[in-house]
């Protein structure tokens, strides 16, 4: 166990009064192969807790039949819920739907992948009941990922921490548990681009980690091609960074003073040795390398643009098809009293 900050001690007598139940967030992407096997261990788990449980199962537009498995589930164990989102609108934000919808005093967020042991929940609930606000599950290694995945991780890391207010580590994820009083802060972040780690770290508390390691992924492969992770990481350090933009202002700043200096040069000189023709390559290198920097600024002042106005749009961050009390609805039933029948 590590702890990054003691939030409370167990012994001390300011235990925070804590709202009852425990919600369990699962968003699920193509996930039919692994249902069964996490729904059966999480029950194990609930069964044997003294805590009351609601699992919250949020199906992000999957293509396979995960639904149908969720379904088959929710008419068997009353404790699930279900949450239909009308289309994949991305983990980040299938998360949220499940946190607008949980009840419990605790949340908890987990991969439907098995990735992450629902077993490792009873620990996180002791140590939630024991005071901590924030319980994480903290990676042991990483050594099953690709040195380059490795490598790219710790870059982003460093240059992430670098930019933005609020440190973030790698080996923390979303496998977490949260108070309710955090949960209610996340829940104010209604950005549309979410970098959830940023956010967690935003809102602060102090929170406790609990190691654990990852165990190979059973069914499927991972949704996040190295090409989603790179977007994500834009995404994390825009949100949380305008850091960016200064580096324009204070190139923009060293450009002006260095032409100011090479302009009071040259006029001297000028004054001094008379008119000089030749100088076309310092000319084109200066233009050049000042309307590269310039168009590359204003790339960048226009991807800040860009969310800004994806931001004032103000839309839903998702939209619901269905949930499980529309299960029941969508079975048949006789309807009383029919025209036709009336009639005879
Ligand atoms: N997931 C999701 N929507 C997506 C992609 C993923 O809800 O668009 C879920 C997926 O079902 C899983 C979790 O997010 O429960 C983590 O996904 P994955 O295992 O692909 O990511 P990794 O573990 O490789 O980071
Ligand atoms: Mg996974």
């Amino acid at each position: 166990m590590t702890f990054d900050q003691p939030a409370y001690d167990a012994a001390s007598h300011d235990r925070p009064v804590r709202a009852s139940g425990i919600s369990v967030i699962v968003p699920c992407y193509n996930e039919y192969d692994s249902i069964d096997e996490l729904l059966t261990r999480l029950k194990a788990v609930a069964d044997a807790s003294a805590h009351t449980f609601e699992i919250i199962c949020v199906n992000d537009g999957s293509a396979d039949g995960t639904w149908r498995r969720l379904c088959d589930w929710a008419a068997k164990w009353d404790a699930l819920k279900l949450v239909d989102l009308s289309r994949n609108f991305g983990k980040e934000i299938a998360l949220m739907a499940g946190l607008d919808r949980a009840r419990g005093g605790a949340v908890v967020l987990m991969d439907s992948d098995l990735q992450h042991p629902p077993e490792l929940l009873r620990e996180f609930i002791a140590l939630w009941e024991q005071g901590h606000d924030v319980v994480v599950g903290v990676r042991r290694d990483r050594s099953a990922d690709s040195a380059v995945r490795q490598t790219a991780s710790r870059a982003f890391y460093r240059m992430f921490n670098m930019l933005s207010e609020v440190p973030i580590s790698n080996q923390q994820g979303d496998f977490r548990l949260m108070d309710r009083r955090v949960v209610e802060a996340v829940k104010r972040m209604r950005e549309r681009s979410r970098f959830m780690k940023g956010i967690y770290a935003w809102v602060g508390f102090g929170s406790v980690g609990v190691e654990f390691d990852v165990p190979e992924r059973k069914h499927g492969k991972t949704s996040f091609s190295p090409r989603r992770l790179l977007n994500l990481a834009f995404d994390g350090m825009l949100s949380f960074s305008t850091i960016p933009l200064r580096i324009g202002v204070l190139l923009g700043c060293v450009a002006a003073a260095g032409a100011t200096v090479a302009g009071i040069y040259y006029l001297i000189k000028t004054l001094i040795l008379g008119v000089d023709v030749p100088g076309f390559a310092s000319l084109m290198v200066a233009t050049l390398l000042l309307s590269g920097i310039t168009l590359a600024f204003l790339g960048l002042v226009g991807l800040y643009i860009g969310r800004i106005y994806e931001e004032v749009k103000g839309r839903p961050l998702y939209v619901v098809r269905r949930t499980e009390a529309d299960i029941e609805v969508a079975k048949p039933r006789s309807v009383p009293g029919k025209i036709t029948e009336a009639a005879e």
